[in-house]
């Protein structure tokens, strides 16, 4: 079970804006200094490179809408964006394909299960079920444009790197490690082509969505991507749009649902805002028209998602008032009702 640890701090209600820049820059070092020593969790180990990870890297970074960005720790460390790309990659499939042809190709609904679960899969009569999951992700990476993998790779790299304002590029050790291990996913890949759910060469989309998971990106970065799906599909720090306002509403709905595996309902009760984990222990949590929190820190729990990274976002999101689902009354905290019109 996932324990936010935050009880204790007061849940601010959604007003629309953050706070000024010196009460956020005091609360993301607060966030820091309470779980910089909470040592729970296991870095991950089955793509075998990322267990060589320093348990203790632990960065967070929040950038507003307006460009703003307020770092503390390891923020400029590098590492594999890994499930992560999901988020954006679905929003640039959004953007090429529009809403209904994902919806009905991919799906937007929870698995219940296991991020690589191959059982999820025969479940739901080959569908991939949702873009988060490893299944609609290899299929999503396999819908952006490219006639060949190089060029289906050119969609993928560039269109990630005009979310984080920078060009990004693989981490060759990390792609090689997990290319090496990685049956499992060629296995769901080739079940799928099965079902008839993949236009491309099953293990030619796999090979892509592997590099993809190895693009290497700092907590800076995931804070900066994850404005962009905050600020209607436009970067705020090149101010460059990367994809349009519906596709970043339609990711940020399946991040909602989807983002957190089948701990998305428990994310959603203790956090309240669209996120998405990867397993080299990076999180994006975004709230739509504020900004987006980048943590970085490599333990993880028994579903894969960073341990500290989900308990400082689950600090901020109260202190910060990201929550979506927090409101004060509209006439002040009184208890005081309004008189209705005509009474
Ligand atoms: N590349 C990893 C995989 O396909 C990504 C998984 C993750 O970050 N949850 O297994």
């Amino acid at each position: 079970m996932f324990e936010a640890h935050v009880q204790d701090i007061a849940q601010e209600a959604f007003t629309g804006s953050l706070p000024g820049d010196a009460r956020v820059d005091a609360l993301v070092v607060a966030a820091h200094e309470r779980y910089r020593d909470h040592a729970d969790g296991a870095v991950a180990d089955y793509i075998p490179i990322l267990s060589e990870a320093d348990p203790a890297w632990f960065g967070i970074t929040l950038a507003g809408v307006d460009g703003t960005l307020h770092s503390v720790g390891d923020t400029a460390v590098s590492f594999s964006i890994q499930s992560i790309s999901k988020a954006f990659i679905f929003a640039l499939a959004c953007d090429a394909r529009g809403h209904e042809f994902v919806h009905d190709r991919i799906g937007v609904n929870n698995t219940g299960l296991a991020f690589n679960s191959v059982v999820a899969i025969e479940l739901n009569d080959g569908s991939p079920m949702n873009p988060m999951v490893n299944a609609g992700a290899i299929a999503t990476t396999a819908l952006l444009p490219g006639d060949s993998s190089d060029a289906l790779w050119e969609s993928v790299r560039g269109g990630l790197s005009r979310f984080a304002g920078r060009e990004l590029d693989i981490d060759a050790e990390v792609y090689g490690s997990e290319a090496e291990t990685n049956h499992r996913n060629r296995a769901i890949a080739t079940l799928l082509q099965s079902y008839g759910r993949l236009d491309r060469d099953p293990l030619a989309a796999v090979d892509v969505y592997t590099r993809q998971c190895a693009i290497a990106v700092s907590a800076a970065d995931l804070a900066v991507m994850g404005a962009t799906l905050a600020d209607g599909g436009v970067n705020p720090v090149t101010g460059e749009r990367v994809v349009s306002a519906e596709a970043a509403r339609d990711t940020l709905a399946v991040l909602a649902g989807c983002g957190m595996y089948e701990r998305s309902g428990e994310w959603l009760f203790e956090i309240g805002i669209p996120a998405k984990s990867g397993v080299s222990g990076g999180i994006v949590a975004i709230s739509p028209g504020k900004g987006a929190l980048g943590t970085f820190s490599p333990p993880l729990d028994s579903a894969g998602t960073s341990i500290r990274g989900q308990r400082a976002c689950a600090y901020l999101s109260r202190a910060l008032g990201l929550n979506l689902f927090a409101s004060a009354p509209v006439h002040g905290r009184t208890g005081a009702a309004s008189t209705p019109k005509g009474s």
